[in-house]
C-alpha cells in the first residue's frame, strides 16, 4: 500500500491573490458536500486538512465510486514545488517549441514532440545535462519566486512555472489542493476548480508515498 496524492495546482495565481482563491475554492467544495468545512487531523504534512464531506463523489470518477476517500484536503498556498514524491521527473516539454527532452538521457537525444509531425533534431545543444539546470532553476525559484531554463533545443529562456512535465509529475505554483487518498477526479470536477480560479491554468500532479 502507500499514500496516494492528488493536486491541483494554480500555475497562473500570484503570491497575494492566493489565499483569496484557495478560499473560493474551499468555500465551494464545502457548499457542494465534498470536503467539510471543519479541519482535522487527517493529510499528511500539513497539521490540518478538511476531512472528506457526504458528496465527495461528486469529484471523483464513477467507476472509483466504491474507493471512499480515506483523507482529507491539504490548501497550500505560498510559494511551493509539488512533485510526485518518489523519483525525478523523466522529461519536461518547452512550450515555446514543443520539443520534449529527456531529463536522465543524453541531452543530445531529443524528442521532437509528434504532435507537429517533425522529426528535426538538435544535436548538440547541450553540454552537460539538462536535469541539474532544473534543479538549480527549482532552487532559484524557491528562493526568489522566479527562475528561468533556456530550452536545450530552441535555446530560449522559459519561466520555470511554464514548462510542461511528463506524467503530471511536477508543478510550481503559490496554490494547491491537494487530496490525500481519494479516487481519480473526473475531469469536469477539475474543470471546475479552473473556472473558480479564474480560468487559471492548472497542473494536476499525482504522486505517492
Ligand atoms: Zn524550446
Amino acid at each position: 500500500m502507500g499514500d496516494y496524492f492528488q493536486t491541483i495546482v494554480d500555475l497562473d495565481a500570484g503570491e497575494d491573490e492566493a489565499p483569496r482563491l484557495a478560499q473560493r475554492v474551499v468555500d465551494w467544495l464545502v457548499a457542494e458536500g465534498i470536503v467539510l468545512a471543519e479541519r482535522e487531523d487527517c493529510v499528511l504534512g500539513q497539521p490540518l486538512g478538511h476531512p472528506p464531506g457526504p458528496h465527495w463523489e461528486r469529484a471523483a470518477a464513477e467507476d472509483d465510486a466504491d474507493w471512499e476517500p480515506t483523507d482529507g484536503l491539504a490548501v497550500h498556498t505560498g510559494r511551493t514545488v509539488f512533485d510526485g514524491g518518489q523519483d525525478a521527473p523523466e522529461a519536461v516539454t518547452c512550450p515555446r517549441c514543443a520539443t520534449t527532452t529527456p531529463l536522465d538521457a543524453d541531452p543530445h537525444d531529443l524528442v521532437p514532440d509528434d504532435a507537429d509531425g517533425s522529426d528535426q533534431e538538435h544535436p548538440g545543444t547541450a553540454g552537460d545535462g539538462v536535469w541539474p539546470r532544473f534543479v538549480a532553476a527549482i532552487t532559484d525559484w524557491r528562493r526568489t519566486g522566479a527562475a528561468a531554463v533556456d530550452c536545450p533545443a530552441c535555446a530560449q529562456p522559459v519561466p520555470l512555472p511554464e514548462w510542461v512535465w511528463a506524467d503530471d509529475c511536477f508543478a510550481v505554483g503559490h496554490l494547491g489542493f491537494e487530496f490525500w487518498n481519494w479516487p481519480e477526479f473526473t475531469p469536469r470536477f477539475r474543470t471546475r476548480i479552473a473556472e473558480l480560479l479564474d480560468g487559471h491554468r492548472t497542473a494536476y500532479v499525482w504522486g505517492k508515498l
